[in-house]
């Protein structure tokens, strides 16, 4: 399995990082877990295909993680036109929600979405089985409009998890238990706000967390000049082998 960083900043950019975004690859299909406003360039940059990938899988509903799926079904509409499937995983709602900002970003294009062929699923309390993946969903602790989850993908035998965005909850615990790569927001250096992890708490807690292999994105600027040997550090365009 291979992770591609399309963009591991936060919702300000800091560091000149793009937007959430990360792809795993396995042979010829892709899986897109956050869909932050610039992931169509950052795919345009690695020279994907939209084609190739068939699955979205959606954190929670801000534009820095889900801001650029209008962006990518327009350019599956007119540019490379999309003959295959493609599913998207999210939150409760997650139909509406994206008809919403497609017809906010470009309006009338809405209704051409049914042109694709579109799945939605939404996270629920069982885990969504869906062609040789199997992705569970906890509820994290993040502005609460925004429905926040956060992800653990297993799929070729490997685990991929993902904190989206959150404070400390114990569900990260189980959401990363053994899996192969764990990506864990750290957007302050000491705790400052609700919603959001800290490097302090991590370090912390950091034997709470069954995984070897964790990964820290949605950094900002502190965390971002810190040198730290506790946690790796993720970089947009950053490649990892898992
Ligand atoms: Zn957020």
């Amino acid at each position: 399995m291979k992770l591609t960083v399309l963009g591991c900043g936060d919702a300000f950019g800091n560091g000149g990082r793009n937007h959430s975004s990360f792809l795993l690859t396995d042979e010829n299909e892709h899986v897109l877990v956050d869909c932050g406003a610039s992931a169509l360039i950052r795919l345009k940059h690695e020279s994907i295909k939209l084609e190739e990938i068939s699955t979205i899988i959606i954190s929670h509903f801000h534009g820095d993680h889900y801001g650029g799926i209008p962006f990518f079904l327009i350019s599956s509409l007119f540019e490379q036109p999309r003959k295959s499937p493609l599913t998207i995983v999210g939150p409760p709602g997650i139909k509406n929600k994206i008809y919403a900002l497609q017809e906010a970003m470009y309006e009338g294009t809405g209704d051409k979405l049914d042109q694709l062929t579109i799945t939605y699923l939404e996270y629920g309390v069982e885990p969504i089985i869906l062609e040789g993946k199997r992705i569970t969903s906890k509820p994290v602790e993040h502005a609460p409009q925004s429905l926040p989850h956060g992800i653990r993908l297993e799929w070729k035998n490997k685990v991929f998890a993902f904190s989206g965005d959150t404070s400390w909850t114990n569900n990260l615990i189980e959401l990363c238990d053994g899996a192969d790569l764990f990506v864990c927001e750290c957007n302050f250096l000491r705790e400052q706000a609700f919603g959001h992890l800290c490097y302090d708490e991590l370090v912390e807690r950091k034997n709470q967390l069954n995984c070897e292999n964790i990964w820290l994105s949605h950094m900002g600027s502190e965390v971002l000049n810190l040198e730290t040997s506790v946690f790796n550090k993720l970089d947009d365009g950053k490649k990892i082998i898992f």
